[in-house]
């Protein structure tokens, strides 16, 4: 036999298990949420240093000089937080691996950067020794040089690009952009 607040809660129409449904929209939020942490691989068991594609086994992070050149104490984070398997099965990779990764990939980008950034492929009227170079992304970049257009590059492929300044919007048809004579 139904409790009274069962029927009332039929009659209503509402559902009596609201915390589950919070719980399981949380979770679905909270799984989304670490797919979007793991870092992307890009291409097969390369070397993941930006810029380097050196192919090295699957369970290595990086290539020997790149791995080397790391100190001591991110190499022992990431091997102590790796989980044997997990380069064929993601779901095994531990949030404290990613987090040591993305601390040995950032160590070798500080390093490298003035070397990465000589190999930025400008074009023709922009000078490598009188741009201004910043750091906008993980291993993006934006150059500047006076007078001339804003140029966004790649420090994992050295390529370069002009940056398209975005295109006004406007419903209205191009007429209606003059101003309204004022009446008199
Ligand atoms: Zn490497």
């Amino acid at each position: 036999m139904s409790s009274v607040i069962e029927i009332a809660a039929h009659v209503a129409g509402v559902s009596l298990q609201p915390q589950q449904t919070e719980l399981e929209a949380a979770a679905a939020e909270a799984a989304k949420a670490e797919a979007a942490a793991r870092p992307r691989v890009i291409g097969p068991h390369a070397c993941h240093a930006v810029g380097c594609r050196t192919v090295v086994p699957p369970e290595q992070l990086m290539c020997r000089p790149h791995w080397t050149s790391l100190p001591q104490g991110i190499r022992k984070r990431v091997l102590m937080s790796y989980t044997p398997g997990q380069c064929k099965d993601s779901h095994r990779i531990k949030p404290t691996w990613i987090a040591a990764a993305r601390q040995a990939i950032e160590f070798v980008l500080q390093a490298e950067l003035p070397k990465l950034a000589t190999r930025l492929k400008l074009p023709a009227g922009y000078d490598g020794s009188q741009v201004q170079i910043e750091r906008v992304g993980a291993s993006t970049v934006a150059i500047k040089q006076e007078g001339l257009p804003l140029l966004v590059g790649s420090l994992a492929t050295g390529e370069v690009r002009e940056v398209k300044r975005p295109e006004p919007v406007s419903e209205s048809d191009p007429g209606d952009a003059q101003p309204e004579p004022v009446p008199a």
